[in-house]
């Protein structure tokens, strides 16, 4: 580790423009923007970090499309942001194929290894084990799948080999990352559980301190995993030295994962669900990502009340967002797991259900409990909200290319340094993805051999008269489907501006006995109103997600980065373009 002196995040930012000026050959013929909002005429890249943003832009500007700029920022996002994401964990990526006008999601969700127990997450009294100690656990490290779909992502989309896609992310990981603001906050915030790790402590709290914003993180071992990865191809890991060295690690940790748990890896190409508001089609994620169908649930019961008729800032219009969100909760944690293992009823989006759903809102009272409607003879309880996860955040990226292909794509270890064990000789962190299952026996989302835990990542993308017109996402666990599904809400019924959308006060309420998660910026009366109808908020805002956000007029890309994240769009135009 070596120090540089800190200086503000505006100076960060222009060090990225000025690498990509002046490191490819190619960029020349293009002019770049790079800010929290941006436009750019043949590509766009949003990401929460700036170095990824930068990769991106880099792969894009040397005439590459946007699935090779996405799977070198995944790569790059486990060297910039490897606490959150990186190799060692899974996502789903939706890419638009714009000369095929076709929509394809790559699923790499984690699944359970083939030893895996439905009782693994219950203690000897059958109660679950708490959430902190369940999060470090070797049984809950799942079968990464993040190299598996990066590398179909390349093959069948992109236009490079993968070695020429992972080269930008070796060097970064041997030239340092300068610390951000957000990485040395998380640091902090979970210096414990990288405290109980040799490696995690060795690399992150040197001399017993973690690293602080403008330090540079070397990370050699990464490197060289990286190196083994573009030499050998995938194989290194699921079937090779890196993925023995993983199953050995999780063996140490208690778990039950094989190297044949590794070879039998197997992805999905998932169809997307499709809802309409108004006359905007959203296209997102199926299950095993619960993602999309609640964000989609939760706007077609709002769209019944005819929410635009309510002052934007308004109490009411609050509460109506929080019992829309309720209701869309009540059903996915009730329902929703891997579909390859249970029947996912059909009519969630059933304009009759819909109906019926959005009848149960009382409009001055926090009506509580919400139960899940009748989708099924008889409906399963929902899973209780205190054994639902903790406080994920991890990584999102949106691409657009000068051909007009998009990608949306959301990466993630589940918490921040997933179950804190960094991995020996090879410096990325093992996953704890499974914590993402019901740690109950005997429901939709109880774990099992081969199955994948329920998501909420909802990668998505809009359409008008059949063109897209948004590409959006967020990290943040559950609370993706609050950020997403608000942001959609400000775009499609209120029409406001893509930089307000993304910056007006979100609420996070999944549960109606639970405190609601507030943003700043959400008043003090406006709070006081909700309460005094039955709600209830937790004593400090957070933040709850960070949306990064593609908009699309005509030939313009326009790119908005999230203010939470201190995140960067990077717009693309070609020198000799009218
Ligand atoms: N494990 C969480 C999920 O799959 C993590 C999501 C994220 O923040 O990226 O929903």
């Amino acid at each position: 580790m070596r120090a540089r002196p800190e200086m503000p995040l505006l100076m960060l930012t222009m060090l990225g423009a000025l690498a990509l000026a002046s490191t490819d050959a190619a960029a020349a013929e293009f002019a770049t923007a790079i800010g929290p909002i941006v436009g750019g005429e043949d590509g766009m890249v949003v990401s929460s970090n700036n170095e990824a943003a930068r990769v991106g832009a880099e792969i894009l500007a040397s005439g590459g499309n946007a699935v090779d700029a996405a799977v070198a920022i995944q790569f790059a996002l486990g060297v910039a942001e490897p606490g959150f994401s990186g190799i060692g964990g899974g996502g789903f990526m939706m890419i638009y194929d714009a000369s095929a006008d076709a929509v394809t999601v790559i699923d790499s969700r984690e699944r359970a290894p083939a030893s895996a127990k439905p009782k693994m997450f219950l203690k000897k009294n059958g109660e679950p084990i708490p959430f902190a100690k369940r999060r470090t656990l070797g049984v809950a490290v799942g079968v990464p799948g993040a190299l598996a779909g990066a590398e179909y992502a390349r093959a069948e989309f992109g236009t490079r080999t993968l070695a020429d896609l992972i080269a930008p992310s070796i060097a970064l990981a041997e030239d340092g990352v300068i610390v951000s603001r957000l990485m040395a906050a998380s640091l902090r915030e979970h210096q414990g559980v990288l405290a109980a790790n040799p490696a995690a402590s060795a690399l992150f709290l040197p001399g017993g301190q973690p690293l602080a914003i403008g330090d540079l993180l070397v990370q050699p071992e990464l490197a060289d995993t990286l190196r083994l990865i573009a030499e050998d191809g995938i194989d290194a890991f699921y079937d090779g030295p890196i993925g023995e060295a993983f199953v050995a690690e999780v063996k140490a940790a208690g778990g039950g994962m094989k190297m044949s748990d590794l070879a039998q890896y197997k992805l999905t190409i998932d169809e997307p669900v499709r809802g309409q508001y108004g006359d905007y089609e959203i296209v997102t994620t199926a299950p095993p990502s619960g993602g999309g169908l609640t964000v989609l649930q939760f706007l077609e019961i709002l769209e019944r009340l005819d929410p635009g008729q309510y002052a934007y800032d308004s109490s009411l219009r609050y509460h109506l967002v929080m019992k829309a969100m309720h209701l869309a909760f009540a059903d996915r944690n009730a329902y929703l797991g891997d579909p390859e293992f249970v029947d996912i009823p059909p009519g969630w989006l059933a304009p009759k259900y819909i109906k019926q759903r959005a009848a149960l809102i009382d409009f001055d009272d926090n009506t509580c409990p919400v139960p899940p409607g009748p989708l099924a003879a008889n409906p399963p309880a929902p899973a209780p909200a205190e054994l639902l996860g903790g406080d994920p955040q991890t990584t999102h990226v949106n691409v657009a290319d000068r051909w007009g292909n998009l990608v949306t794509f959301t990466v993630t270890i589940e918490q921040h340094y997933g179950t804190g064990r960094l991995l020996p000789g090879y410096g990325f962190f093992l996953n704890n993805e499974l914590t993402d299952f019901d740690p109950l026996p005997g429901r939709p989302n109880s774990p099992a051999p081969n199955k994948r835990p329920l998501s909420s990542m909802a990668p998505t993308l809009v359409f008008h008269g059949g063109e897209p017109v948004y590409v959006v996402g967020s990290p943040g666990g559950p609370r993706i489907i609050g950020a997403v599904a608000q942001v959609l809400l400000d775009l499609l019924e209120y029409g406001l501006d893509i930089e307000h959308a993304i910056a007006k006060p979100r609420v996070y309420s999944a549960v109606c006995s639970e405190k609601a998660r507030w943003e700043l910026g959400l008043s003090p009366e406006v709070r006081a109103e909700l309460e005094s109808i039955g709600h209830r908020f937790r004593d400090e805002p957070r933040e709850v997600g960070d949306v990064g956000l593609i908009a699309i007029d005509g030939d313009t890309y326009v790119g908005v980065a999230d203010p939470r994240r201190d995140g960067v769009a990077v717009g693309l135009t070609r020198a000799d373009d009218d």
